[in-house]
């Protein structure tokens, strides 16, 4: 599409309006037929048609050429107003040179940088729009650390928002501290029931003992009254082969007669009867006995 001839202030050669939309050429094609367009009229055109919108000659994409030197220059010098004159802008300048001051006129309209916001203005209101603008965002200026949007400012509330975010903490803590005592108690509990189990296992394994150990104690006590018997026994053995021993030697110096053994009696002192003495009696009388047969 061309520019709109009503923005060229002064007269301009027909030679420079595009066939097909009949504005002001914008970057020109010309055909062999010397009718020029813009780029893309013609490349719109042709994409239905096969001939010059003017004249109907034939025409293909690859018959197009450049303008005239002398028709760009005289384009490129055509006088026209800024695109952003509703806007406010005044300026007038060359044609070859207008992309370049639209690019950086204060004038342009630009969109808001806050996301979400539909509004469009121009390059010099934007920092005052910025201002007032209710997706505009900024961290409060009273210090609780909120980012807050323009159009919630008048409703923002340090304490409460902070009191709010208090609670939220206070909640999920609580929550935390419940979750972590019901494990704790659950964990205690199987080393409870664990110990339980393990101490009526011990306390009866006690009992086995106790029982193994009143067993071997009654035999200890058994062995012990046996071997006590035994020793007496041998001692008792020893002190009678001493004295049969004595015996005879005494009877062999001096050999015993029936009469004597009958009468005489013995010559010792009478002293209290012992087990010992006794039997030692008994032997004696045992040997006498003999002794007369
Ligand atoms: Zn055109
Ligand atoms: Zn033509
Ligand atoms: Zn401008
Ligand atoms: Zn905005
Ligand atoms: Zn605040």
């Amino acid at each position: 599409m061309g520019y709109d001839l009503e923005r060229f202030v002064g007269y301009v050669n027909e030679g420079l309006l595009c066939c097909v939309c009949r504005d002001v050429l914008e970057d020109p094609l010309q055909a062999p037929c010397e009718h020029a367009f813009c780029s893309s009229c013609i490349h719109g055109w042709l994409i239905h048609h096969n001939s010059c919108p003017e004249d109907r000659l034939p025409l293909d994409i690859t018959h197009l050429r450049p303008l005239f030197r002398y028709m760009r220059n005289e384009l490129a010098r055509l006088q026209l107003r800024c695109v952003f004159r509703p806007q406010g802008c005044e300026v007038i300048c060359a044609l070859e040179s207008i992309h370049r001051h639209e690019q950086q006129c204060d004038y342009a309209l630009l969109n808001c940088s806050n996301a979400g916001c539909p509004v469009q203005v121009s390059r010099r209101s934007l920092e005052a729009h910025l201002c007032v603008c209710e997706y505009s965002s900024r961290v409060c200026a009273s210090g609780c650390g909120y980012t807050i949007l323009n159009n919630e400012e008048a409703q923002h509330n340090c304490v409460s928002e902070l009191r709010a975010e208090l609670d939220m903490l206070r909640a999920e803590l609580d929550c935390k501290v419940e979750e972590v005592r019901h494990e704790m108690e659950s964990r205690l509990d199987s080393q409870r029931r664990h110990m339980v189990q393990k101490e009526s296992l011990l306390r009866s394994e006690v009992d086995e003992l106790k029982g193994q150990l009143s067993r071997v104690m009654s035999d200890v006590r058994i062995l012990l009254g046996a071997e006590r018997a035994r020793r007496q026994e041998l001692e008792r053995a020893e002190l009678e082969k001493a004295e049969l021993l004595e015996l005879l030697k005494r009877e062999g110096l001096r050999p015993a007669t029936p009469s004597e053994a009958v009468a005489a009696p013995p010559a010792e002192v009478p002293r209290k009867p012992s087990p010992r003495s006794l039997a030692l009696d008994c032997i004696k009388r045992k040997n006498r006995e003999v002794t007369v047969i």
